[in-house]
């Protein structure tokens, strides 16, 4: 196999040998007894990296479909859109495009989103979904999810969704402790699997409320989920490769142990922030709200970053340059999944060598 460079890109992140070999497991049918078995142990597996009892949507198809399944299934006053970044910006984008009612509640971009203004708006009676994203791949801002869902169980006729595709399985998220209705994540970030499945972990009263609203569309329709979910199947034929994927990394997940696996990335989170700070430059993300999976570092030195990326790339190593209007600016390095803390000081290193050629 041509040799291809190690991804330090937030997603796709890096996947694991042992993970690619799983995915070329033989396929199984998808109305069989086996793909039953299969399901029914990852979705408690997955409850149990998710600290909840919540249906488990298995979906064959990028994160994105899911913002689409959480609004069209839950809203039927007006969503209210928390933006503080490019993906919750883009989710927003989607209410508007299906005719989903909605306002937006905007931050600047580096700033996580405030329980406490979540709360002011909630008391205006004005809505009945609240959809924010936990860590915004943008700009490596997380937000406080369990203040912001300790605010939600003042408000029993909201719901909270909440986008956790580059935090779920690299970040504790005790989705029963913290009232999160709808959570949704792909999988090529934390969970280290290749790119284009999702998963989505549902409350009852999210589906309960799902039942009472029209014009929900087809694919992504809950009563058509909940119908093949009480089979431990798919309502559709999913992506077999990935689900045999995900066994693997959850395996291997269980052996590193859960609570290992957060401190991993949090410790790797503080060697990349202190690396940037001692190479001089700084931090784009508001000192509250950094990321454990994702550092966005101030481009304050004035690195030429297309010649670092270069360099980079000779050695085996694929860098982020930024994203949209911060490229050259403010860049990203991404330390989740299956990269541990040796393949990360190694590419600091190399990072530093590379700007000092
Ligand atoms: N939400 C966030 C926070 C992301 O970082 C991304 C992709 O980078 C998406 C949503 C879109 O995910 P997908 O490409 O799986 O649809």
């Amino acid at each position: 196999m041509a040799n291809f460079p190690k991804l330090f890109i937030p997603g796709p992140t890096h996947v694991s040998d042992e993970i690619l070999e799983a995915f070329s497991t033989p396929q199984i049918g998808h109305r069989t007894p086996e793909i039953s078995e299969l399901i029914s142990q990852l979705i408690l597996d997955i409850q149990k990296v998710l600290y909840t009892k919540n249906h488990i949507y298995l979906v064959s198809h990028p994160a994105t479909g899911l913002w689409e399944m959480a609004i069209r299934n839950c809203v039927k006053k007006r969503v209210l859109h928390c933006i503080n970044g490019a993906f919750s910006k883009k989710w927003a984008q989607v209410s508007k495009e299906v005719g989903v009612a909605y306002d937006t509640l905007e931050y600047e971009w580096g700033k996580a989103v405030q329980a406490s203004d979540i709360k002011q708006k909630l008391e205006s009676g004005r809505y009945d979904a609240i959809a924010l994203v936990h860590n915004e791949t943008s700009t490596g801002a997380m937000s406080n999810i369990c203040e912001i869902g300790d605010v939600i169980g003042d408000f029993p006729d909201v719901c909270l969704l909440v986008d956790a595709v580059s935090s779920m399985a690299g970040i504790k998220i005790s989705i029963d402790d913290c009232n999160i209705d709808f959570i949704l994540a792909s999988t090529q970030k934390a969970w280290g699997l290749p790119a284009g499945f999702s998963m989505a972990a549902v409350s009852d009263k999210f589906i309960n409320k799902s039942s009472t609203i029209s014009n929900r569309g087809y694919i992504l329709n809950i009563d058509i989920y909940e119908k093949y979910y009480a089979k431990n199947q798919t309502p559709y034929t999913p992506s077999i490769p990935h689900l045999f994927g995900l066994k693997k990394a959850l395996e291997l997940i269980f052996k590193e142990g859960l609570e290992n696996r957060w401190n991993r990335h949090k410790e790797m989170s503080n060697i990349t922030k202190a690396w940037a700070l001692d190479m001089g430059q700084s931090l784009y993300a508001d000192q509250d709200a950094r990321s454990y999976t994702v550092t966005s570092i101030k481009n304050d030195m004035n690195w030429d970053i297309n010649s670092i990326n270069e360099k980079l790339l000779s050695k085996g190593f694929r860098m982020d340059r930024g994203y949209g209007n911060l490229k050259g600016q403010v860049f990203r390095i991404s330390h989740m999944g299956n990269i541990f803390k040796e393949d990360l000081v190694e590419y600091l290193n190399v990072f530093k060598e590379s700007i000092n050629e």
